[in-house]
């Protein structure tokens, strides 16, 4: 892989790399843009075959948190860190330390917290070797689980793509098929119950779909017929890639959103769902609840779950937002939400660069 050519290309900052033997680890950390204020992101543990493997991922996953926090107002740019290991066999606390002293070397450019394969624990232990850490726990000043703020968010979102195409916000009697029960659709299909919808969950584990069976209101179905399933909201919450000219074509829903993160395989995707006359809220506006929680540790005051709270509920404006540019210029939403990101960082360039 090109690094450089392909770094110039995408307008990342920085790509660093730790090689600690000592403490079996090797771990790299990408900054894409840090015009709105120091980069945050997850670290993901992850047994990647080739290191090109880890290299690409590192850098689209920081890309991303660039454009989710940007999206989402926040004073953050957006960055991620990746350790090459096995999460259910590899990890240990002196990785752990080893990796907060690389975070820590990076002198607060790169703020981290968990990501897939990392538990409140490993993130405590780097903790110990730097301040530049978010999401630990509430017994330790933390700001807890994300989860609960991101299933709010998405919550948000989906009403305002509601009103958009019902003219109501209100989901009550609205049925949505939601795919993945885990911490996320935990939260989210709290907050559909108590507005009256009805829900059709699955789980691929199925302790999960048991779970969920309990709940008034809650049909389970298989895991292979939740996409096809006849709804008036999809929400995918469970992995990325699940939308495309397959799936995309067998959908019965007039809405997708939901909390998984790249749900669209590729671009043409997002036109697709806009020729079949489907809504799509897109992942990275109405998933942004989680690094709105997290970035609240940083704020002067502290960690405040009303502030939070308050300001994960504008999740609905940002998504009204990007409808109305999608209408405008006649694009789709997902191109819309990247215009509304790329705006904000070219305005706090240009203000940066103006010296204001
Ligand atoms: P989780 O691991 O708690 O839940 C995911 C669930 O999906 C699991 O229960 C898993 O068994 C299930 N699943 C996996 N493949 C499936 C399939 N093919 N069919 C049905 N179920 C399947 O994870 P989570 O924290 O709830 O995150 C869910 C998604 O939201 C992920 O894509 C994550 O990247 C994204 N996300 C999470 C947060 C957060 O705050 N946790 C924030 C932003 C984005």
């Amino acid at each position: 892989m090109q690094i450089l050519d392909y770094m110039e290309a995408h307008g990342h900052e920085q790509l660093a790399v730790w090689n600690d033997p000592s403490a079996g680890l090797r771990a790299l950390v990408a900054i894409h843009d840090t015009t709105l204020g120091p980069s945050l992101g997850g670290t993901r543990i992850w047994p990647y075959a080739t290191e090109d493997e880890a290299l690409l991922d590192v850098l689209r996953l920081a890309q991303a948190m660039t454009y989710k926090s940007a999206a989402a107002g926040l004073p953050l740019g957006g960055g991620k860190g990746l350790i090459i290991a096995d999460s259910r066999t590899q990890k240990t606390e002196a990785m752990f330390r080893s990796y907060g002293r690389f975070v820590d070397s990076l002198g607060g450019r790169y703020i981290t917290t968990e990501d897939v394969g990392a538990t409140p624990q490993d993130i405590e232990w780097a903790s110990r070797e730097t301040r530049h850490v978010v999401g630990l726990s509430e017994e330790i000043g933390g700001s807890g689980n994300p989860s609960r703020m991101t299933g709010y968010g998405i919550f948000q979102g989906m009403r305002a793509a509601a009103r958009h195409v019902w003219g109501t916000d209100s989901l009550e009697g609205r049925t949505v098929a939601v795919q993945g029960f885990g911490n996320v659709a935990t939260s989210l299909s709290a907050h559909l119950l108590e507005a009256g919808a009805r829900l059709i969950v699955t789980d691929i584990d199925e302790a999960k779909r048991a779970r969920a069976a309990e709940l008034d209101g809650v049909t389970v179905v298989a895991p292979d017929d939740i996409l096809a399933h006849e709804c008036d909201v999809l929400a995918p919450c469970a992995l990325g890639g699940i939308l495309h000219a397959e799936t995309i074509a067998a959908l019965r829903c007039s809405i997708v959103c939901g909390g998984a993160n790249n749900q669209l395989r590729e671009d043409a995707d997002a036109l697709r769902l806009k020729e079949r006359g489907i809504l799509y809220a897109p992942d990275y506006i109405v998933n942004a609840g989680g690094v709105i929680n997290v970035s609240f540790e940083l704020a002067p005051g502290g960690y405040n779950a009303d502030a939070a709270r308050e300001k994960t509920s504008h999740i609905y404006d940002t998504m009204q937002q990007v409808i109305a540019t999608a209408e405008e210029q006649d694009v789709t939403t997902a191109e819309a939400a990247d215009m509304l990101a790329r705006s904000r960082l070219e305005e706090a360039r240009r203000a940066r660069d103006s010296g204001a």
